[in-house]
Formats: C-alpha cells, sequence, structure tokens
C-alpha cells in the first residue's frame, strides 16, 4: 500500500507520516511545498526508512501533481497540506483561498484523473481521505448562556456547516469541493472533521506551544477576551491513529467527526500548563502570575466540542490519551526539545500576536 500524504511536514501532517512508517508495513509519499509550517526536522525520526519519499511540490501546481501521481501511483490520498491558523487568514485571507480552495480542487483533479486510469481491484481500493476541521461548523451555544438544565449540544456529522473566519470558510469550501466530487465523478472519498489538536512539533503561534514558550521566556502570556471560550482537546498522535483507521478502513462516501472529548476553556488550558511547569521547572513565582488579557480575536467562536460516536462505533476508535496526560507529555517534550523550538523560532515568526486585522 502506497500512501500519498500532502502537508505531511506540518503539525499533523507529520505526526501522520511517523504513524504509518512505525505501525504499518506501508509506503509514503510526503508532499509538502514547506510554507513557513512545514517542518522536516519533524520527520527526522522516520527519514531514512526506505518506505518514506519527500517530494517538495504545492498543490496548486497540476503539472508537478500529475507526474507525482505517475511516479509513484498511490493507493490512497490523505490530504492535510493547508493554511492552518485563524489569526493569519484574518491578516491575510487570499494564501487560504489559494491554498485550501484552489489547492484542493488541483489535487482532485489529479487524483480524479489518475483514478479513473486505474485497474478495477485498485480502483475498488482507492481512496481520497480530506482532512479538515470542527471549525467548519461555526461555533456552539456556550454554557453561560444556557440555562443549567439545558443540553449542551455537539456537532455531528449532520450539522450544517456555518464557518466564522475566512480560515474555516476556506476549509468548508473545501468539503463541498470533495462531496461534489464524490457526487458528480464517484471519486472514492472520505473526509473527517476535527477538534483542536495539540502535541508535540506544534508550531508555537498556536495556543498550547506559545503559552509553553512564553512561560519559560519569561515573557506575558496574552489571553484573547475573558479566555472562556471552549475548545475539545485531542492529542495529535491520538488523531493520526484515528486519521490512518479512516484512510485504510473508512467507508467512501462517508464523514467522520473526531474529537477528544476533552472540553476546556482556554483560560483552563493556560493555567494547567502553568501548573505542570510550577511541578517540573519551579522558580521563584508562580508562572500564572505571567498571565495577561488581551483584545479578542475578531469574530472569535466560542465553542466547539464533538460528537465522535459515529467513529467510535463504526471504525472502533477512541482516543487513548486524557487531557491531563497529554499536556504533561507535550509539555516535557518541549522542554526536552530545545533545538527544535530554537530552529521554528530562527525563522520569521518569532512568537508576536497575529489576527489584529488585514494588512492593507
Ligand atoms: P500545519 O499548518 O502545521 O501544516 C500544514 C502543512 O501544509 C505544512 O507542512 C505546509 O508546508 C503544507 N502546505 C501549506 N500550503 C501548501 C501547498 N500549497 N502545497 C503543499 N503543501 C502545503 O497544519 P496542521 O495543524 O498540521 O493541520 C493539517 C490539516 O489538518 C489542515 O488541513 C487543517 O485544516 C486540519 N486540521 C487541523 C487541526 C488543528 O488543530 N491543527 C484540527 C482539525 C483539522
Amino acid at each position: 500500500m502506497k500512501i500519498l500524504v500532502t502537508g505531511g511536514a506540518g503539525f499533523i501532517g507529520s505526526a501522520v507520516v511517523r504513524h504509518i512508517i512505525n505501525n504499518t508495513s506501508y509506503s509514503v509519499i510526503n508532499l509538502d511545498k514547506l510554507t513557513y509550517a512545514g517542518n522536516l526536522k519533524s520527520l527526522e525520526s522516520i527519514a531514512d526508512s526506505g518506505r518514506y519519499t519527500f517530494e517538495q511540490v504545492d498543490i496548486c501546481d497540476a503539472l508537478e501533481l500529475k507526474r507525482v501521481f505517475e511516479q509513484y501511483k498511490p493507493n490512497i490520498v490523505m490530504h492535510l497540506a493547508a493554511e492552518s491558523h485563524v489569526d493569519r487568514s484574518i491578516d491575510g485571507p487570499g494564501e487560504f483561498i489559494k491554498t485550501n480552495i484552489v489547492g484542493t480542487y488541483t489535487l482532485l483533479e489529479q487524483a480524479r484523473h489518475h483514478w479513473s486510469q486505474l485497474e478495477a481491484d485498485e480502483k475498488a481500493l482507492f481512496k481520497f481521505h480530506h482532512i479538515s476541521t470542527d471549525e467548519v461548523y461555526g461555533d456552539l451555544p456556550h454554557p453561560d448562556e444556557q440555562q443549567a438544565d439545558e443540553p449542551l449540544p455537539l456537532f455531528t456529522e449532520e450539522t450544517a456547516y456555518n464557518p466564522s473566519s475566512p480560515y474555516s470558510a476556506s476549509k468548508a469550501s473545501s468539503d463541498h469541493l470533495v462531496r461534489a466530487w464524490a457526487r458528480t465523478y464517484n471519486l472514492p472519498t472520505v473526509i473527517t472533521n476535527c477538534s483542536n489538536n495539540y502535541g508535540p512539533y506544534h508550531f508555537p503561534e498556536k495556543l498550547i506551544p506559545l503559552v509553553i514558550l512564553n512561560a519559560l521566556a519569561g515573557k506575558s502570556l496574552p489571553i484573547y477576551g475573558k479566555g472562556n471560550q471552549i475548545r475539545d482537546w485531542l492529542y495529535v498522535e491520538d488523531h493520526a491513529e484515528a486519521l490512518v483507521k479512516v484512510a485504510t478502513e473508512g467507508v467512501a462516501g462517508q464523514t467522520y467527526n473526531i474529537g477528544g472529548h476533552n472540553e476546556k476553556q482556554n483560560i483552563e488550558v493556560v493555567q494547567q500548563i502553568c501548573l505542570i511547569l510550577d511541578e517540573i521547572k519551579p522558580k521563584p513565582t508562580k508562572y500564572s502570575e505571567q498571565i495577561i488579557f488581551v483584545e479578542d480575536r475578531p469574530g472569535h467562536d466560542m465553542r466547539y466540542a464533538i460528537d465522535a460516536s459515529k467513529i467510535k462505533n463504526e471504525l472502533d476508535w477512541q482516543p487513548k490519551e486524557t487531557f491531563e496526560s497529554g499536556l504533561k507529555k507535550t509539555v516535557l517534550w518541549y522542554l526536552e526539545n530545545e533545538q527544535w523550538c530554537n530552529n521554528v523560532l530562527s525563522g520569521e515568526y518569532k512568537l508576536e500576536r497575529l489576527g489584529v486585522g488585514v494588512k492593507d
């Protein structure tokens, strides 16, 4: 089995590639443009495997995609390549439209061309797995706005799309394109919509690594608004395992929601990181004294929460890590991998605030 992984040098993509090489006998072709978010250092542990190949290609480049499909003849495509940070999509939506919409369209067309030329037995095996986000559903009612006895709704696979940010709107568009290619051309596709991931090798513009690195550097820990926004956190290695399961065992035409059953307010997440650091890297003052509140993100979604019963019932997958165990592993990883962090921070990004508005 040959799996073409797009975006395999990113946070989740690299976890998928490491998972496939370490836990299966499949081969991986990692196709990645290497934007600011792509980092081959995240793949050093498996780069020497004879089952791993890297191709530096932009998913908007149809000719290069055609060459890769012809050269490697993959059985499965796992499509993760994307612009992925909401704050960056507020500052500059153009790249999100290009990569997430036009790039997905370009990849779908090349995958369709490749699939249409396969022999019947290979055609039956082939799958195009589109990796998406729960943010396409918009946000859910927050407990602060509900009566105590009112049940809190969750996102199911039937929840209507209602994206709020340029990022989630571009991902929603790409999901619709994938559905259209399945319905119109019978391309065997599966879509997964997942909640917020955290774990090792996470680019430090995102909340959890940003807080860990700022805390260790003695800098302030900025919290957007009141910090009461709720996310459903999933450890990235659990997500990688779920994704490989869906890519290999999922039913074509289906969508699966993936979540961690870990609804936490952002402020709770930050406080928990501070407590872990107080325990394993104590200093004279508490890390929580570095917390400051800053202006909220424009259009900030208040709550995401996933009903992951379909993937549990149909594919027998559920997360292994609790938020407590996963967060401790993550903090330890950042403490033990200073070189990876220094390398990432030697680029353009220096832990500054993003997402304050379009730069005209
Ligand atoms: P990431 O930003 O860490 O990585 C994205 C990768 O895609 C990078 O390696 C980058 O170089 C590559 N890439 C970007 N543009 C490209 C292009 N035009 N051609 C080829 N490669 C390109 O993202 P991530 O957090 O690993 O997310 C991966 C996927 O999972 C995305 O599609 C995202 O929408 C989805 N997702 C992420 C989360 C999360 O919490 N991070 C949750 C649910 C779903």
